[in-house]
């Protein structure tokens, strides 16, 4: 497959005007400054090979000086002395500018990760916004409660009283990643601020650009200087630090699980509270009575969107075999269909991956697959004039031992197995060391809910996959994580219980 690649420029001012500052920097106390070594990094447009911006490459040291920031904001008076309806306002504030940048938002997005502006334009950035709106509800919402206790051996005459405060749980460093980049800084920080925390935020390497303008945003709806700060930079240098910081009280991470479980290492010093959204394999099962209208535009949707850079993406597709041939069929099609361009071209359904080493890593289980027999049936070629794309690809003839069936490929790859009974589908579901999210496609209500019981996820869905919104609770079972974002659980991570016992 060939794509043409024009270099498209950002339609809106703000993009445009965001780009000319070509040379970016981090935000420590409300200051926009260099990093201390003066050192900088690249980032590029992974569709057109563009140089975008030159990003501040932040050390050891510019962490200390950012946790020594919100250290301090977290008891300030702009900050702790600001009332939750304050707070509240400032979070639909920061909603509200999000949505009035939504164009330059989702083009900035685009031209750095490389999505569809349509998921951005229509999907992420409103999403964004949409997490600072549900959280801003919650400001007001914090309460304690009293609690008649059963202790007898108060003094003659005294009574016990007791009740419980919630407290913020202090200092939070936010470490995001790159496939959406502002939604998953919006999902951390949202929560946090209504909590009443304080944040330092580390954007991915890769794709830092859309948390800098979001930032900015926020200090221009009145956040206190201090409250948020941002450091860009390596993982192996400001996220290890931050992770291993002795003021830093809890760690919100989404990423991979390897590197996870190196957090939940540099956390113990001082035990921090972790929030992890991990990796997952997500698998779809496909009852035989399963709506196909549905299931297969459904199921691709939820491989193929965002070129498959979903931590859910349903990667892992169990046909009943009445309906196999009919899935891998119409999956194939699907993929076949999907148009890849530049995400700023209108019309393109996929862009590229984030960058050329991730294609290389999505053509390496391809390669290895095929050399142990799955067979292709649709796409399986990198392609683009920097290597950077991937086509849409259909697997089948697939065994759950492969490495493409075992870990998450974070790429259009999706495999078809067929089963005979539903037990079997089950086995093939749990099959894997991921619990991060599921589907199920039949018609029977019975057997849906059957089917969600024992699937053993974080999420799952019926007749859809991938659907999100900030009510529903996110998080993974067994090796896709610790705890959850989004609902009122989201909200709890950011707490402390404080239980005060008193004779009165
Ligand atoms: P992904 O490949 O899905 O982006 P990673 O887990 O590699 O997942 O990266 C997610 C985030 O974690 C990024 O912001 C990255 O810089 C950061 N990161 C990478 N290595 C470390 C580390 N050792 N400690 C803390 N954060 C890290």
């Amino acid at each position: 497959m060939t794509i043409t690649i024009k270099t498209p420029e950002p339609r809106s001012e703000g993009a445009r005007a965001f780009l000319a500052r070509r040379q970016k920097q981090i935000l420590i106390d409300g200051v926009w400054r260099d990093a201390g070594s003066g050192q900088r990094f690249e980032t590029f447009d992974p569709a057109s090979g563009r140089l975008l911006a030159e990003l501040a490459e932040a050390t050891a040291s510019d962490v200390d000086e950012a946790v020594a920031s919100a250290s301090a904001a977290l008891t300030s008076k702009e900050w702790k002395g600001m009332t939750p309806s304050a707070r509240g306002k400032l979070l639909w504030k920061i909603a509200e500018l999000i949505d009035a940048h939504v164009e330059e938002l989702a083009e900035l997005e685009t031209l750095d990760q490389g999505k569809s502006f349509r998921t951005g334009r229509f999907g992420e950035i409103p999403a964004s916004a949409e997490q600072f709106r549900y959280f801003a509800g919650f400001c007001t919402k914090i309460l304690g409660t009293t609690i008649p206790t059963s202790i007898a051996y108060q003094p003659e005459g005294r009574e016990i009283f007791a009740y419980t405060t919630r407290e913020p749980v202090g200092v939070v460093a936010a470490i995001t990643p790159w496939n959406s980049p502002m939604l998953m800084a919006a999902m951390k920080l949202a929560p946090a601020l209504a909590a009443g925390c304080t944040v330092v935020l580390k954007p991915a390497e890769e794709t830092s650009l859309t948390a800098i303008r979001l930032v900015e945003l926020m200090l221009e709806a009145g956040l206190p200087k201090g409250v948020v700060n941002l450091v860009t930079g390596f993982g192996e240098v400001v996220g290890a630090a931050l992770t291993a910081h002795p003021d830093v009280d809890k760690v919100a991470f989404t990423g991979s699980t390897e590197v996870g479980k190196l957090i939940v290492s540099a956390a113990q010093g001082n035990l921090k509270k972790l929030t992890l959204e991990l990796g997952g394999k997500s698998p779809a099962i496909v009852m035989p009575d399963a709506d196909m209208a549905l299931a297969i535009p459904g199921i691709a949707r939820g491989i193929f969107s965002n070129s498959g850079q979903v931590c859910v993406a349903g990667s892992r597709v169990y046909a009943h075999r009445a309906v196999y041939e009919e899935v891998v069929d119409g999956l194939s099609k699907a993929a076949a269909a999907l148009t890849l361009g530049h995400g700023l071209d209108t019309g393109t359904d996929l862009g590229p991956l984030v960058n050329r080493k991730q294609a290389d890593r999505v053509a390496g289980f391809i390669a290895e697959g095929r050399s142990e027999g799955a067979e292709i049936t649709s796409g399986g070629n990198q392609t683009g004039e920097f290597g950077t794309f991937f086509e849409p690809t259909v697997v089948t003839s697939v065994r759950p031992d492969m490495r493409m069936m075992r870990e998450e490929i974070f790429g259009p790859v999706v495999a078809v197995t067929p089963f005979d009974h539903p037990e079997e589908a089950i086995a093939y579901a749990n099959d894997s060391p991921y619990g991060l999210a599921g589907s199920v496609w039949t018609q029977d209500l019975s057997s849906a809910h059957r089917l969600a019981a024992r699937v053993k996820a974080g999420t799952i869905w019926i007749n859809c996959h991938s659907y999100f919104s900030p009510e529903l609770p996110k998080g993974g079972h067994k090796q896709s994580g610790w705890g959850y974002e989004n609902g009122a659980p989201g909200l709890e991570n950011y707490l402390e219980t404080k239980t005060v016992c008193a004779v009165i």
